[in-house]
């Protein structure tokens, strides 16, 4: 635990330990070592030190964990596909940017959506090879839509790891200058929960990260419990309502009054507006008389790789 002293920066070392007893948590080598695996990945996400297998607590199966030693070398070997999702300004009807979404083609598995990697990847160190390639991805796709014609935004998801980690502003300082990205042309998407772990370091974080001309959205806003006065002090640009209440806002006078006074609350932060999971255009109606600025959800697009949204934007938006 003594600190090492290398170019004059002090390096830290950590260990995370995971500890399995036999016979309980496992009868064999191999099994044990799962146990402690998994013990030793809670031991990390609690931010170090030492776990014991609790079987009650393993979501873990060994197909999963199996799963992310792959995901590594899987970004290397460039399995990570994108899918656009459009967003949609309701003042004008007109498409106002993209929202980027990972999924992994697995050479044996297919196509895999977030649920099935993400997590791991988050309680693993996996989460900082991930965000960067995403973003790589995104300015790369964004870079031939804006020579397309389209000049809108893409908004990347951010996990909260990554907001406590050093390297998130020398990777997006770097990827800015590389790909010139335009100020308002890259937005970020943190979730509530994320941001009020640890507000104050957050509030640094994004500050510098909005210095950058990168915009910042909170993402599934309702489903936290965010503090409004750090809400005022974060350099939030969005407030995305979250598809929970969206979804029932028609049937759910509760879930409506949510989305009315979320969007009241934005509007009087000076804050723009996205309700997510709009999958009807009752819902999108209701959602313009309640005065909101934007949508997005399966009713108006669903997330795609590149090439059909491109097909959809020729066609025109109904
Ligand atoms: P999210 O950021 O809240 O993304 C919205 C999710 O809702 C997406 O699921 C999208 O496909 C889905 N969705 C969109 N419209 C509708 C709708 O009308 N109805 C319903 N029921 N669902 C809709 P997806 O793509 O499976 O992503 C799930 C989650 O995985 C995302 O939730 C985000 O938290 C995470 N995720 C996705 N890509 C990334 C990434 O690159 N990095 C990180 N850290 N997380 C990511
Ligand atoms: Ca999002
Ligand atoms: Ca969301």
């Amino acid at each position: 635990r003594e600190p090492i002293i290398v170019d004059s920066m002090k390096l830290e070392i950590d260990a995370s330990i995971g500890i399995a007893k036999y016979p309980e948590d496992g009868k064999d080598s191999h099994e044990l070592l799962r146990s402690a695996d998994v013990a030793m990945y809670e031991a990390k996400a609690k931010g170090g030190g030492v776990a014991v297998y609790d079987s009650s607590v393993d979501i873990h199966t060994p197909e999963r964990l199996a799963l992310i030693s792959e995901f590594n070398s899987a970004i290397r070997d460039g399995q990570l596909r994108l899918h656009f999702q459009p967003k949609i300004n309701l003042n004008n009807g007109e498409v106002s940017g993209f929202e980027a979404l990972v999924r992994w083609q697995h050479n044996d598995m297919g196509l895999l959506y977030p649920d099935k990697f993400i997590a791991l990847a988050e309680v693993s160190d996996s989460i900082h090879y991930l965000t960067p390639e995403v973003l790589r991805l995104s300015l790369l796709q964004q870079r031939e839509w804006i020579a397309a014609g389209y000049n809108l935004p893409v908004a990347v998801n951010l996990s909260a790891r990554n907001l406590i980690d050093d390297r998130c502003i020398t990777v997006l300082r770097d990827l800015i200058e590389q790909y010139d990205v335009k100020a308002g042309m890259l937005e970020l998407e943190l979730t509530e929960t994320a941001l009020m772990q640890d507000p104050e370091l957050a509030i640094d974080l994004l500050n510098q990260i909005s210095d950058l001309g990168i915009k910042l959205t909170i993402d599934d806003f309702g489903t936290g419990y965010s503090s409004l006065s750090y809400l005022r002090r974060m350099p939030i640009n969005t407030l995305k309502i979250d598809t929970e209440f969206v979804n029932n806002m028609l049937s759910s006078e509760q879930d409506s009054i949510i989305v009315r006074s979320t969007i009241a609350l934005a509007h009087n932060l000076n804050l723009d507006v996205v309700a997510e999971g709009v999958e009807n255009i009752e819902t999108m109606e209701r959602l313009k008389e309640m005065d909101c600025d934007l949508v997005q959800g399966y009713y108006i697009g669903k997330p795609e790789p590149w090439s059909n949204i491109e097909s959809w934007l020729d066609k025109g938006i109904g």
